[in-house]
C-alpha cells in the first residue's frame, strides 16, 4: 500500500533532534541561524508554528474591533479562530477553481469600509499570483498576510517582499518539516518589535513535549513504509478504529483543548536545532523532480479529471488533490489497486457573516466535498503515479 502521506523528515534528522534534546544549544543564537537564510533576517522571526506566529502578529497589529479580514475561502480551522479570538470578523472569499486563489476581481468585491487585512493562502502548493493582489490592497489601505504553510520547498518561494506578512509552516505534515515551528517574515519593522518582544515574555516550549513529538514522527515514519502501512490499516479495520481519524488527530499539532495558551510559547532549542538543520540541507533537486512529477500527472489526468490548482505554476505539489463526484467509491478503489488517498480532513470552508450571505463560497464548498487527496510525494516513483493515473481514468470511465 502506498501510504497516503510520507513525513518529510529523515532518521538522522530525527535522531540529530534527538540528540540536541539532550544537549541543547543557546537558543537565541539557534533562533538566527534559522532566520538568517531569508532575504531580511532582520525582518524575520522564528515562532513555534504559524498559529503562534499568526495569533501573534494579530495581537501587534491591534486592529480595531470587529473589522473585518478577507480569507482565502479554503483554510485550516485554527487560522479562523484566530482571527475572531482577536474580535475580528473573517469574511470567506471564493476560490476560482483552476487556481485555488481568489481571483483579484473577487478580493475586490469583497470589500467593505470595515476591511483592514488580507490573508491569502497558497494551497495545496501552488503559488498564487501576489501582484494584482498587492496593487489592489495598495488602492484600499489593507494589510496584506500570505499564508505559504503549504508552499514551503520546490519553488525556492521565500514570500514576496511587498507582503506585509508571509508565513511558512515547519509542522509534522508540512515539506522540509521540523515537527513544529514557523518562519514569519514582516515587512514593518516596528511591528516586528512589538512582535518580538511579545514573544520574548511567553514561556519556552519544554524540550521535552519535542521529544513526544519526535517519538510520534517516529511512528508515522514507519507507516509510511508500505507493509506497514497495510498491516495498521488492516488492524485498524478489525477493531473498529476510523483509521482516518486516528492519522488526523496524531498529525495534529496541538491537541486538545486550550488552543491559545499552547500557542503561546516559543519554541525550544531543540525544535530551532532541528528547523535550523532543515532549512541548511533542503535540497531543492529533490523537490524539482517531484514538482516535475506532479505536472506529468496533472497533464496526464488534465483533460479527464478535475485536479484544482494543478496548472499553477510554480507548484511544489505538496498534495496532489482530484475532484470526482464519489470520493468515497474512488478512495476504496485506489486502495483496491495499493494507494491509500484520503479526503483530507484537516482543512475547511470559511462560512460566511450572517450578514454578508454573498461570501458564501460555494466553489470552495464544492471542492473540498468532492476532494480526493492521492498519495503523492517524492518517493513514489514515476511508474507508480502513472499506475494511479490509470486507475483513475478508468474510474471516469466507469463511474
Ligand atoms: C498547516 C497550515 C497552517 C498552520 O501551520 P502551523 O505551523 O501548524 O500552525 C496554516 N495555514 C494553512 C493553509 C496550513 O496548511
Amino acid at each position: 500500500m502506498w501510504a497516503r502521506k510520507k513525513i518529510d523528515i529523515t532518521w538522522s534528522d530525527l535522531l540529530f533532534g534527538a540528540w540536541r534534546t539532550c544537549f541543547p544549544p543557546d537558543r537565541t543564537r539557534t533562533a538566527q541561524g534559522v532566520e538568517s537564510p531569508w532575504p531580511n533576517p532582520e525582518h524575520t522571526l522564528a515562532c513555534l508554528s504559524v498559529r503562534s506566529g499568526f495569533d501573534l502578529l494579530l495581537a501587534a497589529m491591534a486592529l480595531p474591533r470587529d473589522s473585518e479580514v478577507l480569507v482565502s475561502a479554503i483554510t485550516i480551522p485554527d487560522m479562523i479562530r484566530i482571527v475572531e479570538h482577536h474580535g475580528l470578523i473573517p469574511v470567506p472569499v471564493d476560490l476560482d477553481p483552476q487556481r485555488m486563489s481568489p481571483t483579484p476581481d473577487a478580493w475586490q468585491a469583497a470589500v467593505t469600509r470595515a476591511t483592514r487585512a488580507i490573508v491569502i493562502a497558497h494551497l495545496f502548493g501552488g503559488l498564487a499570483d501576489m501582484e494584482p493582489l498587492l496593487e489592489m490592497a495598495r488602492r484600499h489601505n489593507l494589510l496584506v498576510i500570505e499564508d505559504c504553510a503549504q508552499a514551503f520547498g520546490g519553488t525556492g518561494y521565500q514570500g514576496h517582499p511587498d507582503a506585509d506578512a508571509s508565513m511558512f509552516s515547519f509542522g509534522v505534515i508540512k515539506a522540509g518539516t521540523a515537527l513544529g515551528g514557523a518562519v514569519l517574515r514582516i515587512r514593518d519593522s516596528g511591528l516586528l518589535r512589538r512582535m518580538r518582544a511579545m514573544q520574548a515574555a511567553y514561556p519556552v516550549e519544554s524540550r521535552w513535549r519535542y521529544v513526544k513529538h519526535l517519538a510520534k514522527a517516529a511512528g508515522f515514519k514507519a507507516l509510511g513504509y508500505g507493509p506497514l502501512c497495510s498491516l495498521f490499516v488492516c488492524v485498524c479495520r478489525t477493531i473498529g478504529w476510523d483509521y482516518d481519524q486516528w492519522v488526523n488527530r496524531a498529525a495534529r499539532g496541538f491537541p486538545g483543548d486550550g488552543l491559545f495558551a499552547q500557542l503561546r510559547r516559543q519554541p525550544s532549542a531543540s525544535l530551532l536545532a532541528v528547523l535550523h538543520r532543515r532549512l541548511r540541507n533542503h535540497d531543492p533537486c529533490r523537490a524539482e523532480r517531484h514538482a516535475a512529477k506532479g505536472k506529468a500527472l496533472a497533464s496526464a489526468l488534465r483533460e479527464s479529471v478535475a485536479c484544482p490548482g494543478a496548472t499553477v505554476v510554480p507548484h511544489t505539489y505538496w498534495v496532489f488533490p482530484v475532484l470526482v463526484e464519489e470520493p468515497k467509491r474512488l478512495i476504496e478503489r485506489l486502495a483496491r489497486a495499493g494507494y491509500d488517498a484520503t479526503q483530507g480532513q484537516s482543512l475547511c470552508v470559511v462560512h460566511a457573516p450572517k450578514d454578508r450571505p454573498g461570501q458564501s463560497p460555494v466553489v470552495a464548498e464544492g471542492i473540498l466535498a468532492k476532494a480526493v487527496f492521492l498519495p503523492f510525494y517524492p518517493e513514489l516513483p514515476h511508474r507508480e503515479s502513472q499506475r494511479m493515473a490509470e486507475v483513475l481514468l478508468r474510474n471516469i470511465v466507469d463511474p
